[in-house]
């Protein structure tokens, strides 16, 4: 409890609070003697008024101040104490300064109006009206009586829009509260949906369960209260709870005569209840002058008679306080008290039920974000889509600050390691995303390796540790585990999980974790076959260029896309020379390393925005993005000088081919695509009519065939 500030005399006191009325007086005596003559030349009588007047709201101001910490509301007396000598020497100063100034008393009374509660507003309205009729009913009854009228409207109007503001602020929690409980019963709902594992709604008696849960709890606190309120004939019955910093008090319900109990958080180190906290014993106190550290109001008359137990769980822990206290200074007894302590532990028993709906509510958000992981994961097509749903799902669930997927191929025997995707902050202090690294005796290689999560347990000191390669190290987790992605028995790559907090990778995470890497593992799998499925769709076999029908398919789009943007977009065909004759000579085998080695220059001498493609036998087609008839002639001539200039080493001596090639482009020689590749068709058998070996556009070939 605070003490008592040490008092000064009683005489002392009273002259001290007699200057403020002394002087408000002495103002309207003044007033009504019609003395204020202006600024210019004050008399010592409208002086001294004038600093009694200072005096006396300074004495209530200070009277206030040392009030406040015991949050006990200013009583009316307090409140006039310090608004009649503002209403004063409001009047002294139109007094002094003349009826310009006037409208500051309406600003004067609107201020105190909203400031103090209806009471005192009321009298210090009432006070100002005295003045008013001492000022100006000298002039005659109209001046006063319209004076008179705005200072009451004034008064009014600002009252009004102050209650309706409040009213309107009112309502809008309320709103927010039913928002609120809107959104619990939506929550209710989907936690039936995580124990149907579906996405299908299931019977309504599930989503009643978790709110009906919630009530009886709220509603065994509250009967808690009401026994309280009845068997102990309280002015209030309230429970109060330690917040989690242990520093302030938070009602959690109530039940109370009146309507100041502080909703707000109460210092839990102020006052009796803080007494109570700290030597966590029952307290009983009696005032018949009213309590003082009664801090659980927000304003109203202090309380005569209280008894506070303290809220203790069983291994000890301070949960809060329950008290109850009288108006009437009628002390708590023996058995009040005894009363009291059963009633605190069933509010106890009470909030340890709710900590399990949380708990049980906790479990079930975890299942649903579970359940939302996998199915993601299940529904992913493509690879991207799958280190995606992986990367997400294992980050959310375990709470990871890093998280990797690698994944292993061999290329002549030898083995390498990709990190195909990472998520979060990289513990290595760059981004480890497509680093590739051999084979070595880093986690990651050994996961792989030995098909088992490692590190096996806790890792002393991380940063010693090769997770990826030597290149790499990784600095600043407090947990790691790496998993085995495995699809049956073979191992496609691992899971890096990595969290910077110790204690995050738990069992339960960890658990989790496995599942997300074993539904991975398929994942990837199905992904990769689906990849290979499409690849070998749509790759020709012998060269891994794109195959006719694969062709077809984007020459469609690229012209299409050229055609929407007015851009230019060149066909190219082209032939071997004399293959039948390669074949005949050197052998089908020998054949097809020319048609290999050709579709390799044509690979190199193409830009990477063109598309290339086998589109038959010896014939090869390009799609040349952005490019027109001129441009693609000179890429055809590069192309047809390296095809020529390569020497094919055979076991019947060197081999040597040609190649002839016509075409065609948008806008220039026509729009559709058989269009465009028949033209391109036709120079390319005009090439092989004028001596092969060539390229040839539909120009050169126009104008030959006119000529002819
Ligand atoms: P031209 O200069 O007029 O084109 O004469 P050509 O002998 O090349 O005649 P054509 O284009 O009609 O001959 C195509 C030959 O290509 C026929 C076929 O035996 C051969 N061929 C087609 N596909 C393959 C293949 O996959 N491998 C091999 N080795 N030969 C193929
Ligand atoms: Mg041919
Ligand atoms: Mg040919």
């Amino acid at each position: 409890m605070s003490p008592r500030p040490a008092r000064m005399p009683r005489p002392a006191r009273w002259f001290f609070r007699s200057i403020g009325p002394a002087s408000v007086v002495a103002v309207g005596w003044l007033l009504a003697q019609g003395r204020f003559r202006g600024v210019a030349d004050p008399r010592w009588d409208e002086v001294a008024a004038a600093a009694g007047l200072v005096a006396g709201m300074c004495v209530a101001g200070v009277r206030r101040a040392m009030r406040a910490p015991s949050s006990a509301r200013p009583k009316v007396r307090d409140d006039l104490e310090l608004g009649a000598p503002l209403v004063a020497a409001a009047y002294m100063v139109v007094g002094l300064a003349g009826p310009g100034v006037h409208p500051l008393v309406y600003v004067v009374m609107a201020g105190l109006v909203g400031f103090f509660g209806a009471v005192p507003a009321a009298l210090l309205l009432a006070l100002a009206m005295g003045f008013e009729a001492l000022l100006t009913l000298r002039s005659g009854w109209i001046p006063f009586a319209t004076h008179a009228a705005f200072l009451a409207l004034f008064a009014a109007i600002y009252r009004i829009v102050l209650n309706a503001r409040l009213a309107l602020a009112r309502h809008t929690e309320q709103e927010a509260v039913k928002a609120r409980i809107k959104e619990v019963e939506e929550r209710a709902r989907t936690y039936r949906l995580a124990t149907a594992g579906s996405s299908e709604p299931a019977p309504d008696s599930g989503s009643q369960w978790m709110l009906a849960a919630v009530k009886q709890v709220e509603g065994a606190v509250g009967s808690v209260l009401e026994i309280g309120e009845l068997g102990l004939r309280t002015h209030t019955c309230a429970a109060f709870l330690l917040a989690p910093d242990d520093r302030t008090l938070v009602l959690h319900d109530c039940r109370s005569a009146s309507e100041q109990v502080q909703r707000g958080a109460v210092h839990a180190g102020e006052g009796i209840l803080a007494g109570v906290l700290k030597r966590s014993v029952p307290v009983r106190m009696v005032s018949p002058s009213g309590l003082r550290g009664v801090t659980w109001y927000d304003s109203g008359p202090a309380p005569r008679s209280v008894c506070a137990v303290p809220l203790v769980e069983a291994g000890g822990q301070l949960r809060g306080v329950l008290v109850a206290d009288r108006m009437e200074a009628e002390p708590f007894e023996d058995r009040d008290e005894t009363l009291l302590r059963t009633l605190a532990g069933e509010v106890l028993r009470a909030i340890e039920v709710e900590r399990v709906l949380v708990e049980i509510r906790r479990a079930r958000d975890e299942k649903i974000r579970f359940i939302k992981a996998i199915e993601d994961l299940n529904r992913a097509a493509n690879l991207d889509a799958v280190f995606g749903a992986v990367l997400d799902g294992a980050r959310q669930l375990a709470g990871l600050d890093f998280a990797a997927i690698t994944l292993v191929s061999e290329h002549d025997g030898n083995r390498e390691h990709r990190v195909a995707r990472m998520s979060g902050t990289s513990p290595a202090g760059k981004t480890l995303e497509g680093r590739v690294f051999a084979d070595n005796n880093g986690l990651v290689a050994n996961v792989v390796r030995y098909g088992t999560p490692l590190p096996g347990r806790d890792l002393r000191s991380m940063d010693r540790q090769v997770v990826f390669d030597d290149d790499t190290r990784v600095r600043g987790l407090g947990a790691l585990k790496i998993l085995p992605v495995a699809a049956g028995d073979r191992i496609l790559g691992t899971l890096v999980a990595g969290a910077r907090r110790r204690a995050s990778l738990d069992e339960d995470a960890l658990r989790m974790l496995e599942v997300i890497a074993l539904q991975a593992g398929q994942a990837v799998l199905r992904a990769q076959l689906f990849d290979q499925t499409e690849r070998l769709a749509t790759t020709d076999g012998l060269t891994g260029l794109l195959n006719h029908r694969a062709f077809q398919a984007r020459a469609d789009e690229a012209l299409a896309q050229a055609r929407r943007y007015g851009r230019a977009c060149a066909v190219m065909l082209t032939d071997v020379d004399h293959f039948k004759s390669v074949n005949d000579t050197y052998g089908h085998p020998v054949g097809d390393l020319v048609l290999k080695e050709v579709a390799q220059i044509l690979r190199e001498k193409a830009r990477d925005t063109d598309l290339v493609a086998r589109y038959g036998g010896e014939e090869f087609a390009l799609i040349m993005p952005e490019t027109d008839g001129k441009g693609a002639l000179v890429i055809a001539e590069r192309i047809r000088e390296a095809v020529g200039a390569k020497v094919f080493q055979t076991d019947v001596g060197p081999l040597q081919v040609t190649i002839s090639i016509g075409i065609a482009a948008v806008p220039a020689n026509g729009s559709a695509k058989q269009e465009l590749i028949d033209l391109a068709d036709q120079c390319l058998y005009f090439a092989k009519r004028n001596g092969r070996n060539r390229s040839v556009l539909p120009p050169l070939m126009e104008s030959a065939r006119r000529s002819a």
